[in-house]
């Protein structure tokens, strides 16, 4: 009983003992010492909401995104915590933030990540803490689809992501399979190459990859651009269009005693008088045939077509 009492009270003992903070922040165990300092001097530390960088006025907040550079290694991250210690009158920032990898990092888990960019970066679960010293600089990280889809304007310099990763799983987040490849040759999407957006599908479509000369690209201007896909689907429409007016020009001719059938018809050509019923006044083949052709162009109402080209 003694015995044991005596073996608390040095456990106690050795609890108290005031840590060595300096092999601490030495050793980079900032969890500890934060934790630790923390309990000696709980008015010393202070968690923050921001911190500021180097360029004047700019501030890095959490949640926001930064390069550090430490162990002569470039480091990307999503900043997490941000805390302040006066240690012996001097003031130290820490900053704690989720590590993103880049695509050197991951090149061997898959073939299409080849066609990543140096401006890819995938966030990780794995947090790492940083003397806010070893900042570097601010960095902006865009999410790709939002690029593509929602027209956000990347800021030249940025940062791109296409889905987190696992480091323990070794996954993706977004699989593979699904990030975005837009164009035709179903390259995944690259935010540095010029792009030109197809006026039927929405698709972006390299400028290499769209059929046009280098001239006829720099010229394009308000001019109607649709892909190969496009291009295709609509000569397939064009095919089935013109085969069921064949038909419909061949029942028309032949004897129909089938009262069912008859009934059909006259449904069929209540739509056709409707559908007539919406077309403008004058049709494309009228145009041509008038002398006033280009006055008429002229008053007619056309649509303007949306700024198509899509460059870094
Ligand atoms: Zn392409
Ligand atoms: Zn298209």
């Amino acid at each position: 009983m003694k015995k044991k009492d005596k073996k608390n009270k040095k456990h106690q003992n050795n609890k108290q003992s005031y840590p060595n903070f300096m092999k601490m922040i030495e050793e980079r165990n900032f969890d500890d010492f934060i934790s630790s300092f923390r309990d000696f001097h709980p008015t010393n530390v202070c968690q923050c909401a921001f911190i500021y960088t180097y360029k004047p006025q700019e501030k890095l907040s959490i949640d926001e995104d930064a390069v550090f550079v430490y162990d002569n290694k470039i480091w990307f991250v999503r900043v997490e915590e941000i805390i302040k210690i006066v240690i012996n009158g001097e003031e130290a920032g820490f900053i704690k933030g989720r590590i993103y990898l880049q695509k050197q990092d991951v090149l061997q888990l898959h073939e299409k990540i080849q066609e990543c960019t140096d401006d890819d970066l995938f966030l990780t679960e794995q947090t790492k803490w940083f003397f806010s010293r070893e900042l570097k600089q601010k960095i902006l990280v865009y999410n790709l689809n939002d690029i593509i889809y929602n027209n956000v304007d990347s800021k030249p310099g940025s940062y791109y992501t296409r889905s987190e990763f696992n480091t323990e799983s070794q996954m993706f987040l977004t699989p593979i399979e699904e990030w975005a490849t837009e164009c035709v040759c179903k390259k995944l999407f690259d935010n540095s190459l010029g792009y030109l957006q197809c006026d039927r599908c929405e698709r972006w479509i390299h400028n290499d990859c769209s059929g046009l000369s280098q001239e006829v690209l720099e010229n394009m201007g308000d001019l109607n651009f649709n892909c190969s896909i496009c291009v295709g689907e609509m000569k397939i429409e064009k095919i089935k269009q013109k085969q069921v007016d064949d038909k419909k020009q061949k029942t028309g001719v032949s004897t129909n005693n089938d009262k069912e059938n008859k009934e059909n018809q006259i449904v069929e050509e209540n739509l056709q008088i409707q559908k007539q019923d919406r077309k403008p006044l004058l049709t494309k083949k009228l145009l041509d045939q008038n002398p006033y052709r280009k006055q008429i162009l002229n008053l007619m109402n056309f649509k303007k077509p949306t700024q198509k080209m899509k460059s870094k």
